[in-house]
């Protein structure tokens, strides 16, 4: 590993940073990655291949955040990089229908029969945001439904108790978000059916939609029980709510089908009524989407009365880039590969921590895991609050400082691509292994 002790090698991505916080909100153009919640200073990354990135100090780094989750090819894939650069050279962005946007929704309902129509959008924010809005206005109701510490993007009506940076800076709403925009958004307590049928019993003929992670990535990693998803299908049906699966970080991610085709292996017959999609459906580049039901989504201009639009909606670069990804991924045995790579990572991590007396608690599926330094895996947002901070913060840093980048929040779902090698993974073990004993 090329790490290195120099103590004069940090200067640069602590110059960079000073240079940023004199121009940008502290120093970030995303909250994340500033740092705040584990300290230090956050590392300016130059360039990335394969699962290595490498910062303003040129120290390289093994990488699970991989920018978030839509990496799951590494960085540099041959394939997309060919196919961006000539997409490139055709035209950046012509506001005007091309194929490669029905190459791209031909692609993604392949596999995600759940989605019948679907409109591409920029980011998860924008995909969640018009989702909401499609269900409100086709049922022409009111209220919204969303869990304690799922994310769906910072559109203002759901930017309450979301997980991420927001729980990190301690505030359960944003600043600027008049209490008149939330007060029909309903945050109940993630995997408590008991609630959530209080809440239908409530308000069942004023409820739009009731939206949610099925995998909270936004609270590191937690799952929707197969028994909640169920009754949230079942209670939607019964009083004409759509449910939506915000499969932002899980689409692509988890299984080729996403985590809704995990629980119809468990729910016969299941599928949500819209489900949203970002990161991996774009491959790095700004795009996303939202789809479902031919009826539903035809209520969307110039169609229909709900109004959503976007110059670089279907962008020609980031629809190439995302359609190479999808040819990568939809090769036969790819998920058996990546799951295992993760799985492999997580045991070695789980063993190296129970050898160091320290607890850990793992969960995974597909190319996305969880950790918690915990003897059980949380099933909300309250438990996941439990965790030790302090002790998470200083695993963070020894990781670092040993050339593996994970997430800097504990409040974050990790990432392996199929770019991790064998070598990457004993490395980030063996690295794991040393930082556990000093946590002891
Ligand atoms: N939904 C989920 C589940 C997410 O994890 C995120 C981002 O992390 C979003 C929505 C928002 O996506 P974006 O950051 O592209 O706006």
């Amino acid at each position: 590993m090329t790490h290195s002790t120099d103590p004069d090698l940090t200067d640069r991505n602590q110059q960079l940073f000073e240079r940023a916080q004199a121009l940008i909100p502290g120093g970030v153009n995303s909250p994340v990655r500033a740092f705040r919640a584990v300290g230090g200073t956050p590392r300016f990354i130059e360039r990335a291949r394969g699962a290595h990135m490498w910062d303003a100090n040129g120290q390289r780094y093994i990488d699970y955040i991989g920018s978030w989750g839509p990496m799951i090819l590494g960085h540099g894939h041959p394939a997309v990089v060919e196919a961006v650069q000539k997409a490139a050279l055709e035209g950046f962005s012509f506001g005007a229908p091309t194929e490669r946007e029905v190459e791209l929704a031909e692609a993604i309902i392949a596999q995600v029969p759940s989605m019948e129509m679907i409109r591409l959008v920029s980011s998860g924010t924008e995909a969640g945001m018009s989702a909401i809005r499609l269900a409100r206005g086709a049922t022409g109701r009111p209220k919204i439904i969303k869990f304690n510490g799922c994310y769906h993007g910072h559109a203002d009506s759901l930017l309450v108790k979301a997980g991420s940076g927001l729980a990190t800076f301690g505030h359960a709403t944003s600043a600027g978000v008049p209490p008149e925009v939330v007060q029909h958004t309903l945050v109940l307590e993630y995997n408590d059916v008991a609630q959530l049928e209080q809440a239908f019993a409530l308000h069942g003929p004023d409820v739009a939609c009731v939206i949610m992670e099925p995998i909270a990535g936004n609270m590191n990693f937690v799952r929707a029980s197969t028994a909640f998803m169920q009754r949230a299908r079942e209670l939607c049906t019964a009083h004409g709510a759509l449910l939506i699966l915000d499969e932002v970080m899980t689409g692509f991610r988890v299984a080729l089908g996403g985590a809704q085709s995990l629980y119809a292996q468990q729910i016969p017959g299941f599928r949500p009524d819209l489900t949203v999609l970002g990161k991996v459906i774009g491959g790095g580049m700004p795009l996303a989407a939202f789809g479902g039901p031919r009826a539903v989504m035809e209520q969307l201009a110039p169609l229909g009365p709900v109004y959503q639009a976007g110059t670089l909606s279907g962008n020609p670069v980031a629809t190439a880039c995302g359609l190479a990804t999808l040819h990568e991924i939809t090769q036969p045995g790819f998920y058996d590969r990546l799951a295992a790579r993760t799985r492999a990572l997580m045991d070695g991590l789980k063993n190296a921590a129970r050898a160091a007396g320290v607890p850990f608690a793992t969960d995974s599926e597909g190319g996305m895991f969880g950790f918690f330094l915990m003897d059980e895996l949380p099933q909300n947002y309250p438990q996941v609050l439990t965790t030790d901070g302090a002790r998470f913060n200083r695993l963070f840093h020894g990781l670092l400082e040993r050339g593996v980048y994970v997430a800097p929040a504990l409040y974050e779902a990790g990432f392996v691509s199929s770019a991790h090698t064998d070598e990457d993974i004993e490395q980030t073990i063996e690295a794991a292994r040393s930082v556990f004993e000093s946590l002891s």
